[in-house]
């Protein structure tokens, strides 16, 4: 298959073909890459059945390989200063508290699925921000998968490649993440967001029809482990939503969350859930008709529902969002937060031309009221995670 890289893509590679020999006095002959996501809304739906609309993002994760005769793989990343060893004599490989367990977890759910490991010398650079809220977990687990796979020559479905990177995930990060992260990563299509269905596993690519549509990604610097419990909680809350309900969250209605027997607490959770879907499906309209008046809407009542109902959000998100609704005559169409939440990312749907201006106005605001530099990216819907060995050669 003939690659194509953007420009950006291929000067990723280079960077990160150059570093491998820089430390393993060799050249690559494999490589992957694999986008980070951002999810324009429909943020805590993925693990009820529910939408959701993500995009993967030109901001990359890259790996690349040499394969060696030993049954060992050696890792190195641009953001560690340790070399990493995994042991493949050793099944099942344990997990060992650093970055290597979302590889660790990629090649066990690769052994699982009959594609035994084999040894490789692996160099990962990315420019993609981690822990940001922007899946470079995903990134890593997806490219990896992609590596894994070239190098023993072997194919698999998307849809396998997405399980076994969200089991890895929540093997062995601890992190009990749903579907949309991996999906997204794995899936991406160049110019067009994803609305994730996932109760089907299916998505329908919505393609915005204005063209002057810039997505401005913003980190309030604040972050929460989401391995530390809040994540877990907030799923656990939806889960006895669904419980008392009898039902997903998905079949459910306002209407029937106003009759049934529930906490407070299970209440607000499925009702940000119920509410957030049908945002989903609305925007999907707003985006297709070039609606900027309804996608500022939507945007505005999704951030409030994670902050009131869902109570996932932080004051310095609630901030940035508030300061990027001041700037609706400056280009800001919208706002809201996204990922996971308890800190993370706000993402503003902008108009292209001032986005750079409405990034450097929300930043030095967003410094004057915390004293955090938060860092900004634009950016745009981007094709998904793939080997692109050939291009090593090309
Ligand atoms: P997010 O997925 O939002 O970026 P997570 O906390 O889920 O945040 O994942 C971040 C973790 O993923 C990092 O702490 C690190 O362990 C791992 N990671 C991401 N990118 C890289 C990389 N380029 N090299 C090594 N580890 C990485
Ligand atoms: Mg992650």
């Amino acid at each position: 298959m003939t690659q194509t890289l953007s420009r950006h893509e291929q000067t990723l590679l280079e960077k990160t073909s150059k570093r491998f020999t820089q430390c393993y006095d060799r050249r690559p002959s494999l490589a992957a890459i694999a986008p980070g996501r951002v999810n324009l809304i429909g943020d805590h739906t993925d693990y009820t059945d529910g939408l959701c609309l993500p995009f993967a993002i030109d901001r990359y994760v890259v790996l690349v390989a040499a394969p060696v005769d030993e049954p060992r793989i050696t890792l190195c990343s641009s953001s560690s200063r340790d070399r990493q060893h995994i042991d493949l004599t050793e099944r099942p490989l344990p997990t060992v508290g650093n970055w290597s367990d979302y590889i660790r977890g990629v090649i066990e759910g690769l052994a699982a699925l009959d594609v035994p490991p084999t040894g490789l010398q692996i160099m990962i650079d990315s420019d993609l921000p981690s822990g940001a809220g922007l899946s470079s977990s995903a990134a890593l687990e997806v490219g990896a998968a992609h590596l894994l796979l070239a190098a023993t020559g072997k194919h698999l479905p998307t849809a396998d490649i997405v399980s076994l990177a969200q089991q890895a995930e929540h093997r062995y990060a601890g992190v009990p993440c749903g579907t949309m992260d991996q999906f997204s990563v794995a899936n991406g299509v160049h110019g067009a967001l994803m609305m994730l269905d996932n109760r089907s596993l299916t998505a329908d690519l919505v393609t915005p029809a204005d063209e002057d549509l810039a997505f401005l990604v913003i980190d309030s610097g604040v972050k929460h482990d989401l391995s530390d419990g809040g994540y877990g909680a907030r799923r656990a809350d939806c889960e006895a939503a669904q419980v008392a309900l009898g039902k997903s969250l998905r079949d459910v209605s306002v209407a029937d969350l106003e009759r049934a027997e529930l906490g407070d607490v299970p209440r607000r959770r499925a009702l940000h859930v119920v509410t957030e879907n049908a945002r989903v499906k609305d925007m999907v309209v707003a985006l297709e008709h070039g609606d900027r008046e309804l996608m500022a809407e939507l945007m505005y009542a999704g951030h409030a529902s994670l902050r009131d109902d869902f109570q996932n959000s932080v004051s310095e998100v609630d901030l940035l969002v508030a300061l990027a609704s001041d700037l609706h005559d400056e280009g800001v169409i919208g706002a809201r937060m996204t990922g996971g939440g308890f800190g993370g990312a706000v993402i503003v749907p902008a108009i292209e031309a001032e986005v750079e201006h409405v990034a450097g106005v929300l930043t030095n605001r967003y410094a004057q009221a915390t004293g955090i530099n938060a860092r900004t990216l634009v950016v745009h819907p981007s094709a998904g995670a793939r080997s692109i060995s050939e291009a090593l050669n090309s």
